[in-house]
């Protein structure tokens, strides 16, 4: 039987608007855009081998507040820049600026994102809780066109606390009205978006796009946004 909901809370990154593809793009183009092959970079894969890794170190120093995320955006580009021999801070300046500006206006979803929206969008108020930056969250959401599905987009910026802490949780139910348990919280990641959900003691569910084995007590689980129209 399903279970009568009011409210549906989506995570945005990696769940509805697909992040890899679009950043993806966003290097891509700047690769070109700002000449780093004439700079001596070899190949634009040589360029995101060492961008990822200290893209993923910086976040989890941004996850432990030793970094803000001004800090986290310049040095992403500017470390990575260093390790492959360009000390140059003013192109890792307009690198940051280019990334945020360039990524905010991609609009690739997954499959069935905007059918899925528009199925719910008469039967629920559908919100957003994400872990994003402010600006660009916006920005991505009028540019893919899902801004009128969200009756609210709560940020962790608004929030001052990320999921999975329980903390923006509470300030997304004051902020909607929404009570736990006729809230459902939709996520891509077990320990952000599912696990801070369970802290709530509101129903989750999973979108395990990349098909990942886990062994986490979920209350839905969908490996395709299409799944979600026999469950809600
Ligand atoms: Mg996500």
């Amino acid at each position: 039987m399903k279970k009568p909901y009011k409210h549906i809370f989506f995570d945005l990154d990696h769940t509805l608007w697909d992040f890899e593809r679009n950043a993806e793009e966003t290097k891509r183009e700047m690769f070109d855009r700002f000449q780093l092959k004439d700079r001596g970079i070899e190949s634009f894969d040589a360029f995101k081998e060492i961008y990822t890794g200290i893209n993923l170190a910086l976040w989890a120093c941004y996850r432990e507040d030793t970094i803000g995320k001004e800090e986290l955006n310049f040095r992403r580009f500017y470390d990575t820049l260093c390790i492959l021999g360009i000390n140059d801070r003013n192109l890792g300046e307009s690198m940051a600026s280019a990334f945020i500006e360039g990524i905010s206006a991609k609009t690739y979803l997954f499959p069935y994102a905007k059918e899925i929206l528009e199925y719910l969008f008469p039967k629920y108020l559908i919100h957003i809780i994400t872990n994003g930056f402010e600006e660009v969250q916006y920005s991505k959401l009028r540019n893919s066109g899902m801004d009128r599905y969200f009756s609210s987009v709560i940020t962790s910026e608004a929030a001052g606390a990320r999921k999975p802490d329980p903390e923006i949780f509470q300030y997304a139910m004051r902020k909607t009205g929404a009570m736990c348990d006729e809230s459902i919280m939709i996520g891509d990641d077990l320990e952000v978006d599912i696990a801070g959900a369970r802290l709530m003691g509101m129903d989750q569910m999973y979108v395990n796009h990349d098909q990942k084995q886990h062994s986490e007590p979920v209350t839905m689980e969908v490996f395709s946004l299409f799944e979600i129209m026999g469950l809600l």
